[in-house]
């Protein structure tokens, strides 16, 4: 899956984002390496959804200025569905299951775009090895899931796309401590098996730990950027993002 590891995979150049009159992303340029974990760190409303939402093209107001290169493709004004096609899968912010259908069924719904069989099923396969505890319950209805669980079903179900880049809106948030980690041990695993992931997190400590790169937005502006290591050390960074926890990770579902 690793074409060009190290090379950029994702490139912004000077991206702005508008929801009407309210700017949400001003002149954001980054570039995500082919292979790495990159963090997107910032406070409520910096603008980390919204990143994720222009890379994707589900946003009415499309970047007014700038572009969007993935793997030398223009995607910026794309439909998403071709952005999808192109190799970008999305686990958006509070998983976003079907409660109703059954792991099974989420999984099936999460590979829809493909048309090749063979590969969908191979894919199923990794799925089940990396989450051998899905596999286990695939009768099961996802909203009797715990709330582990169905993140870990949000994460396969991105995956059923075979994508190249991963984008992972708040993966830890509603999470207790010790599922937090696993969650962040399987994105780990997912990266060494070639999968670039763009990863928005407000537990700074723990995204950097397991980050190549991070950058920190503040009101829709990249403000520090830089290896995840240097920003581990930044004083400005553990001043600002890594004192306080902004959001309880014991709220909402945390088993
Ligand atoms: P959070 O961690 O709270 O999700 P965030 O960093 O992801 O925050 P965004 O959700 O991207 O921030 O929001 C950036 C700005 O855009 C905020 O001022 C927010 O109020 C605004 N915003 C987000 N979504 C919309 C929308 N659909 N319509 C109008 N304004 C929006």
């Amino acid at each position: 899956m690793d074409k060009n590891p190290g090379q950029p995979l994702l490139a912004l150049d000077r991206v702005e984002t508008f929801y009407g009159p309210l700017q949400a992303l001003r002149g954001v340029s980054l570039t995500v390496a082919e292979g790495a974990i990159t963090a997107i760190l910032g406070n409520n409303g910096a603008g980390k959804s919204t990143l994720l939402s222009t890379i994707l093209g589900v946003l009415d107001g499309q970047p007014r200025q700038g572009s969007i290169e993935f793997d030398g493709l223009a995607i910026d004004g794309m439909a998403t569905e071709k952005i999808v096609r192109a190799g970008i899968s999305y686990v958006p912010e509070g998983r976003r299951l079907f409660p109703e259908l059954s792991v099974s069924q989420n999984l099936t719904v999460g590979g829809y775009i493909r048309r090749d069989r063979a590969a969908t099923r191979r894919t199923l396969e990794q799925v089940y090895e990396f989450f051998p505890l899905l596999s286990e319950r695939l009768s099961q209805p996802a909203g009797t899931l715990s709330g582990g669980e169905q993140q870990m079903l949000a994460i396969a179900r991105a995956l059923m796309n075979g994508p190249r880049l991963l984008l992972l809106d708040e993966p830890s948030l509603g999470l207790a401590p010790i599922l937090v980690r696993q969650v962040f041990d399987i994105i780990q695993g997912i990266r060494d098996e070639g999968v670039t992931i763009l990863l928005v997190e407000q537990n700074a400590r723990m995204a950097l730990s397991i980050a190549d790169e991070g950058l920190v937005l503040e009101n829709g502006s990249v403000v520090i950027q830089g290896p995840a290591a240097d920003l581990i050390d930044n004083d400005e960074v553990e001043a600002l993002y890594m004192g306080v926890q902004t959001r309880s990770p014991q709220s909402g579902s945390g088993t």
